[in-house]
């Protein structure tokens, strides 16, 4: 028999463990019921794939029994087991998501008390055990195997004589200290309220001196009015593994064309993977309380992605195929009721609970405007009173329908404004005109704002507006004087024009106190186009930019000075007002030695 270490990331939670900071040792009695339920579920769910396996569903069980002579508590299931392989792989290392995250949550030192929020598994026992003994016999194997562990200093195998199928585990309990009687975990009155506590919704019985200790009702079977807030914040964080209560919880049943119950959470926070290929959205599909399968994702448009939960419903059958379940109509039909349900929840939130909303959108809201501009914008009606921006004149977010209900007399477009914040779209050139008009004007910050934007076109036939897009003019006495400006002095624009890559430059009335302001021409604005060439594709794209000066500024008067008496420097003086445009829409210049230098020749005279 050879000893083995722990893997070494697994030594560290093993010392937390042992060391036990942690306060709430009782948790680590539901993680082994929990475990033992899995494989309880794994091996009827395989006896339903395969003929060779025979299962006789009222003998699945639990069983929990103590020696008392030493001071033993043992936890034995008759599901799946393990060979040695397993034994090996399983309990050696972190296998579980949840320990990795509480793994995470040490690394960046967060609150110690949270720990029994996670679910940290098999280690877990080593809170209340000097040394744990698994013996496991796999269904598919024939020999028996041991694991066995006094803690930091590693572990063994060896054959067992187990002849049963499933898994025996044995704590040896730690020796009383003042503080902490562990020798509590074998008195009946201690696992009976353990059980009762954490593990009632078990579904397979938890048996102890031949009495049953656990309802087998599922949550999400239960009725509502004997479900607490608590009841379902412990449900979201056992199984989801986050140590902040959902911002959302929704608990349905549906009878109908097609009937089922569904217990969904809206988390309060963006999961650490949640925008990267690695998060998969689905909840977990039960088939009258069997689960059929951890996370179908034909359940969940994409643009709900965040939502998690479990679906329970008797109109799929148990042994269901993955390839099948896209044809199957009642997913189908489930899907579509989930979709409407969660978008219904939303709206109401964003209703009644404002500040709630807000929080949701921030951490989702990305993923709703995703939504309406993907699939070719075929969503967006489903989703367009969902999203919130921020306002100018509110200060706060707000819906499109309260911007258009806001509207001023004459107004007939919905204006926005791009940029990395609130500050600095504020003080942008652009915008003066606007306010100006005391025309509401939305800020959009997220880099997809725009698409979302560019996707929905409209609003209750209201067109949206881009304040730095070079067609905006709104004052029309003003518009004809600058019409003649701009004709009467189109050869200066012109040569303006061939010293800087830009499709056209013009005088504007539109700025107040600014020299300069660049606009664009055509469906790319700036920011979109900052936003496709940062994207790792070689689709690179160009928004045709304009340059736009202030005819009521004095640089207008040396412009028209400088074109009849000096056209060298008239050149110089186009570079840097399109460079100090460029800078003041956070763009780069391509050229940053040469309007130096320029600068300097020009403040130097
Ligand atoms: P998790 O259960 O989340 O995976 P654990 O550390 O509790 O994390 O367990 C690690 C693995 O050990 C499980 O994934 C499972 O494969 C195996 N395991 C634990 N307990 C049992 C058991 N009673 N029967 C069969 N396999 C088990």
């Amino acid at each position: 028999m050879k000893k083995k270490q722990f893997k070494s990331e697994s030594k560290r939670l093993l010392d937390l463990m042992i060391n036990s900071i942690y306060t709430n040792k009782d948790i680590f009695l539901r993680e082994l019921i929990s475990n033992a339920s899995d494989a309880i579920d794994k091996l009827y769910y395989e006896s339903l794939t395969n003929k060779d396996i025979k299962v006789n569903k009222k003998d699945l069980a639990i069983n929990i029994s103590v020696n008392n002579d030493n001071k033993a508590l043992i936890i034995e299931d008759n599901g799946i087991g393990m060979n040695e392989e397993e034994l090996e792989n399983n309990l050696g290392t972190i296998a579980k998501s949840g320990t990795l995250a509480f793994k995470e949550m040490m690394d960046k030192k967060k609150n110690i008390d949270i720990i029994g929020q996670f679910g940290v598994g098999f280690y877990s026992a080593f809170m209340v055990s000097k040394k744990i003994v698994v013996e496991s016999k796999s269904i598919h194997s024939d020999k028996a195997y041991e694991w066995s562990s006094e803690g930091a200093d590693g572990y063994s195998i060896s054959e067992s004589d187990r002849k049963e199928n499933g898994t025996k585990i044995t704590l040896y309990l730690k020796d009383d200290t003042e503080d902490i009687a562990y020798s509590d975990y074998i008195s009946d009155y201690k696992i009976k309220s353990l059980v009762t506590k954490y593990s009632d919704y078990i579904r397979y019985p938890i048996i102890y001196n031949k009495e049953t200790l656990n309802s087998m009702v599922p949550l999400w079977k239960k009725d509502k009015k004997n479900i607490t807030d608590t009841d379902y914040n412990n449900f979201y964080s056992d199984r989801y593994y986050d140590y902040e209560a959902p911002i959302k919880v929704i608990h349905t049943s549906v009878e109908g064309m097609c009937s089922y119950k569904a217990l969904l959470f809206i988390p309060s926070h963006t999961p650490m993977d949640y925008y990267t290929k690695e998060y998969e959205k689905g909840l977990s599909l039960y088939s009258n309380g069997v689960l059929i399968m951890d996370s179908c994702k034909e359940l969940l448009p994409d643009y709900l992605a965040f939502v998690k939960g479990v679906v329970d419903t008797e109109d799929v059958s148990l042994n269901i195929s993955r390839e099948m379940l896209q044809q199957t109509k009642s997913i189908e039909l489930i899907s579509k009721n989930i979709d409407s349900k969660v978008r219904k929840e939303l709206e109401d939130m964003l209703k009644n609970d404002r500040e709630n909303y807000k929080k949701f959108f921030e951490a989702f809201g990305p993923q709703l405007k995703f939504g309406i501009y993907n699939n070719f914008g075929m969503d967006k009606d489903k989703l367009k009173d969902l999203i919130i921006f921020y306002s100018s004149k509110k200060k706060d977010y707000i819906t499109l329908k309260e911007y258009v209900d806001n509207m001023k007399e004459g107004q007939d477009s919905i204006y926005y404004a791009s940029g990395e914040s609130i500050d600095k779209i504020d003080n942008m050139p652009q915008i003066e005109q606007v306010k100006d008009k005391d025309y509401e004007v939305l800020y959009l910050t997220d880099y997809i704002d725009e698409f979302a934007i560019t996707a929905l076109s409209e609003y209750e036939g209201k067109k949206f507006s881009n304040v730095k897009e070079e067609k905006l003019d709104l004052d029309e006495e003003a518009k004809e004087k600058t019409k003649k400006l701009n004709e009467d002095n189109k050869d200066l624009l012109g040569l303006m024009k061939d010293s800087i890559k830009v499709t056209e430059v013009r005088f504007t009335n539109k700025l107040k106190n600014h020299p300069v302001c660049l606009t664009t021409k055509g469906e790319v604005s700036l920011d979109m186009e900052k936003v496709i060439n940062a994207m790792p594709t070689d689709q690179k794209v160009k928004a045709e930019e304009v340059l736009e000066i202030n005819e009521n500024h004095p640089i207008k008067d040396k412009l028209l000075d400088l074109y009849q008496n000096n056209k060298e420097e008239l050149e110089k003086y186009t570079k840097i007002l399109y460079s100090e445009a460029r800078l003041i829409e956070g763009l780069q210049i391509d050229n940053p030695t040469e309007i130096s230098n320029l600068i300097c020749d020009i403040i130097s005279k």
